[in-house]
């Protein structure tokens, strides 16, 4: 048993307004079994005296954050399709190309990398949105999971904790047109065979949970979504899918099925309180509502929708609807948790042209809580008695951060601020620094081997 004290000079602890003061943070293996404000009245170990042997945290000590949106091999796009004209579809043909290069090896090697990127910007839990499941033409490897493998062995080299989100795309339209080209890798023909696969997949390791996702209205034909709805229900994991982030999705799910996306879910029992829809740029305020009554959780991935050219969803409009918000960092444009934070309140104000719409804790709890939430770790995200041990330290005497608030922290700080990060007990992220992972050359050597 791993017994640490840890004293942060100041932690962000569940309820608070702000940031508390000298918090002393007490770890047994992988829980948290005791949080005391010394500067409040403390216990009777309040004692300077008796705190020689605890580990200083300088700076602002933040619950594990979560990326609740990941295609982690998205990352090998960043910098590559950014110049030129077009749009979201013309950016899905470069994606394309790169998952036609990746085997379970290289996407091994590529995932540890980005996963690892994600520890060092805070990330202790992440949601893999997982499509890309048979070999390229769509002939099953010889284990049917071998991707999927690929990607839980990436996460604990890594050192975070993974869901695997294993994606039902069966279809390239709303209208039902096959899988051509590259899709046919993420197709498993229907959705009884979706579930086969699946339940013959035990990911190894206490790191990993199993989740599915339909991919979208698109890609899942409207009598098949309840099978996938079923199987989630029957497992008590949790459920994603992609919704309405273009307004073309809508238009075609209106010409054929006479309803928006959302209508068409909430028809065949995919909304619910264990089910994340991603993205929402473009709902209908009827579909706020059946969001919202569902209890249906929505990620915003603000990076991604901006690098997209998606729009910007109504994130006030869903969270005063009962919608709680998680965020992702979907294509890894950027993986900075800081960004897709502080993107909530100040693309509102874009929008709106007023500031102050998001309480600094509400985006604590979209990035953190509710974010482990959506991934099915409601034991994350929180540092309280009970919870998961996971620490991310920001320093507060960078260049960016230097002289802010800690309340100021989203606003202010980036990922390359986070200088510690503890996963279930064990340090990770030290001074900056992957403890096992060389994460840019590691980067550059998996991105190399998938593009050329
Ligand atoms: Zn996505």
């Amino acid at each position: 048993m791993t017994s640490t004290r840890w004293l942060a000079e100041y932690a962000w602890l569940p309820e608070e307004a702000e940031p508390t003061p000298d918090v002393l943070i007490e770890t047994v293996h992988d829980r948290i079994t005791g949080v005391t404000p010394l500067a409040t009245g403390g216990g009777p170990d309040a004692g300077v005296d008796v705190l020689v042997d605890a580990v200083r945290l300088p700076g602002l000590t933040l619950p594990g954050l979560a990326n609740a949106h990941s295609h982690a091999f998205h990352r090998a796009l960043r910098g590559r399709t950014h110049s030129g004209r077009g749009d979201f579809w013309s950016w899905r043909d470069q994606m394309y190309a790169v998952a036609a290069n990746l085997d379970p090896d290289s996407y091994l090697a590529l995932a540890r990398a980005v996963y690892a990127e994600m520890a060092l910007s805070g990330v202790t839990g992440v949601g893999e949105f997982h499509y890309l499941h048979h070999r390229p033409g769509g002939t099953p490897y010889a284990e049917p999971n071998a991707m999927g493998a690929a990607l839980v062995e990436a996460a604990a080299q890594a050192g975070i904790r993974l869901t695997l989100l294993d994606t039902c795309y069966l279809t390239a339209s709303v209208d039902g047109r096959a899988l051509t080209g590259p899709q046919q890798r993420f197709g498993d023909g229907d959705a009884v065979r979706w579930a086969e696969r699946v339940d013959a997949f035990t990911p190894a390791g206490g790191h990993v949970r199993l989740g599915a996702a339909i991919h979208s209205v698109r890609a899942v034909p409207a009598e098949q979504l309840a099978t996938v709805a079923g199987w989630a229900q029957r497992r008590d994991a949790p459920l994603h899918v992609h919704l309405s982030e273009q307004p073309a999705e809508n238009d075609a799910c209106r010409a054929v099925h006479g309803c928006t996306p959302t209508r068409l879910l909430a028809d065949h029992g995919v909304l619910g309180r264990a089910t994340t829809a991603v993205h929402a740029t473009h709902p209908t305020s009827a579909d706020v509502g059946l969001l919202g009554d569902s209890r249906t959780g929505v990620c915003l991935c603000p990076t991604t929708e901006r690098d997209l050219a998606d729009g910007i969803g109504p994130a006030r409009r869903m969270a005063d609807a009962g919608i709680p918000l998680s965020l992702g960092s979907d294509s890894h444009a950027v993986i900075d948790m800081f960004e897709e934070v502080r993107a909530v309140e100040l693309d509102e104000r874009l929008r709106t042209r007023r500031r102050g719409h998001f309480a600094p804790a509400e985006l604590l709890t979209a990035a953190s809580s509710a974010g482990h939430a959506a991934l099915g770790w409601t034991d994350a995200g929180r540092i309280a008695v009970g919870g998961r041990a996971d620490l991310v330290t920001v320093r507060l005497d960078s260049v960016r951060t230097a002289g802010v608030s800690p309340a100021g922290v989203w606003f202010a700080a980036s990922a390359a601020d986070v200088a510690q990060v503890v996963v279930d007990g064990q340090v990770l992220v030290r001074d900056g620094r992957h403890v096992r992972v060389d994460v840019p050359r590691e980067l550059a050597t998996a991105i190399a081997e998938v593009t050329s």
